[in-house]
């Protein structure tokens, strides 16, 4: 009961896309703007039209989001006009409810980067936004090096900020670009912007080179700002940006946050923020952090001892909140009553109903926790989990059998006395009683066994017509000799879902049959076949 809203900015697909290493296809943008709309996220962050082409394609139409979804980019150059730069035309063309500018704030790199005037700058902020307001749009300013600038120039830093508002920008955003404000720098700064621009109007966004952009994050909530913005898992350039899941559950479930602040997350979304976090992760074929706070692995595991028996009795005794809050679970070694809820709530989400008290339920954690334990992830391959399961209840009919398959590669000089490597992949299937061969060539090995594994499947054949391989991620386990390899496959069909299969062996090729396997029946499934 009036609590005052507070609202979350994910920039995991703009500034997160600037982490080294990380490259998001237009496709994954997409899948995680999905999540973090269905996390209940009020503004996603997803790029900077006009600057490469995959920013241009995601803006390119409307997304369908609940979520506000922002388009990124520069204010009006220096020296031009609002309608003379290409720059700010390709933001307002964009299909986007809201347009984030970045404008500088510290005469210092006013000077020195842009080479231009104080007043030209200010010029450039207020006409960019005049521009975005009459186009209908909701408009953001980050103020880049806000901090260090207010710390140079606190008036010349504030003109900054209050001509944006002024021109109508709903959100004035304090940005701590460097990374090195401290908590304490920031709630003073914070509380003297709120004396000029009203707080329900300022925005923070911190970066975590001194690993304290969670806590500044808090401390501008604390001076009155009321807009966070950050990325999943901190993703971001350097040290990262504040991390929203660690943010998320910090004002929902302590008090001096919950009891004043609401969130767009519900309690339910807030559950599914550990597979959120771990999703990512796979995308991005990282090994989740095990220690990270509230979702990782081992947030909630203690030792068996005393610890263990303090815990089941009454769990609050070593827990700082409770682990299911966030979709995490306890770990114990002595019982696993954690995890066999954690398979029924999962079964729930995939919508197969089991009795709680069903034996096959200890049968199939069993199986997942084996498999688990020698490289399977089923946090990211879905698919994968489903037909597990439906395997432990017995649920899977046996459409073919694959008899045998035989992958070559050739490295060659061909007809024009080119150095070539071919692939050949022959497979042999059952269907029915029927032996079926099928043979193809690809680009590699992994391709020709995906097209001789699809290119006859007898009666099964019009099911996966439109089956389609999108993805292809491949992760080595563990170095050295005895590295295994774990293949996650993305696939779509013509209706446009998708769904991710995995495979694990020390062979790549045998892992990836899994994982193409995995793919071919759990499609057939879908299709009742
Ligand atoms: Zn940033």
């Amino acid at each position: 009961m009036g609590r005052e809203r507070l609202y979350l900015f994910d920039t995991t697909l703009r500034d997160g896309a600037q982490t080294n290493g990380v490259d998001f296809t237009l496709n994954d943008k997409l899948a995680i703007a999905r999540m973090l709309d269905e996390l209940g996220i009020d503004y996603i962050e997803a790029g900077y039209p006009g600057a490469n082409p995959t920013d241009t394609q995601l803006f390119a139409e409307e997304r369908g989001l609940r979520a506000t979804f922002t388009a990124f980019g520069m204010t009006r150059r220096p020296g031009r006009s609002t309608s003379n730069d290409p720059g700010l035309a390709a933001l307002l063309e964009a299909k986007a409810d809201a347009i984030c500018f970045v404008a500088k704030s510290w005469d210092y790199h006013v000077r020195v980067a842009l080479e231009t005037s104080a007043e030209e700058n200010l010029a450039s902020i207020r006409d960019s936004v005049r521009a975005a307001v009459r186009e209908k749009r909701e408009v953001l300013l980050d103020c880049e090096h806000f901090f260090d600038g207010y710390k140079a120039d606190a008036r010349f830093a504030l003109a900054c900020a209050k001509t944006a508002y002024d021109e109508g920008a709903r959100w004035v955003v304090l940005c701590d670009t460097n990374g090195g404000a401290l908590p304490h720098e920031v709630e003073r700064i914070v509380g003297e912007v709120v004396k000029v621009i009203p707080g329900s109007h300022v925005g923070i966004h911190a970066h975590n080179d001194t690993e304290q952009a969670v806590a500044n994050s808090l401390a501008a909530v604390r001076a009155g700002a009321r807009q966070i913005q950050g990325t999943l898992n901190g993703l971001g350039e350097r040290c990262g940006n504040a991390n929203l899941v660690s943010i998320i559950p910090t004002l929902k479930l302590k008090g001096e946050f919950a009891e004043r602040f609401e969130i767009g997350v519900s309690d339910a979304q807030l559950k599914t923020l550990a597979h959120a976090s771990r999703t990512l992760d796979e995308m991005l074929n990282r090994a989740p952090n095990r220690h990270a706070p509230y979702v990782g692995e081992s947030a909630f595991a203690t030792k068996a001892g005393i610890h263990a028996s303090a815990i089941m009795k009454e769990p609050a005794t070593y827990e700082h909140v409770p682990p299911e809050t966030i979709g995490n679970r306890r770990k114990l070694l002595v019982s696993d009553q954690a995890g066999k809820s954690n398979v029924l709530a999962e079964l729930e989400r995939i919508g197969l109903k089991v009795d709680r008290e069903d034996p096959r339920i200890g049968r199939l954690l069993e199986v997942v926790k084996e498999r688990e334990a020698i490289g399977y992830a089923y946090e990211a391959a879905d698919a994968s989990f489903e037909l597990l399961a439906r395997r432990v209840l017995g649920k899977v009919p046996s459409y073919f059998d694959v008899e045998k398959f035989d992958v070559t590669v050739e490295q060659r000089d061909n007809a024009l006395g080119q150095r070539v490597t071919v692939s050949l992949a022959v497979v042999k299937v059952k269907v029915d009683g029927e032996h079926l061969i099928s043979a193809a060539e690809g680009n590699g090995p992994v391709n020709a066994l995906d097209l001789a594994l699809r290119k006859d499947l007898g009666k099964y054949q019009s099911y996966i017509s439109g089956l389609e391989l999108t993805d292809y991620r491949v992760r080595i386990l563990n170095g050295g000799t005895e590295a295994v390899t774990r293949v996650l496959i993305e696939s779509q069909d013509e209706t446009g879902e998708r769904w991710t299969t995995v495979g694990v062996s020390p062979n790549i090729i045998d892992a990836s049959f899994q994982a193409l396997m995995d793919s071919i029946v759990y499609k057939l499934v879908r299709s009742g076949a």
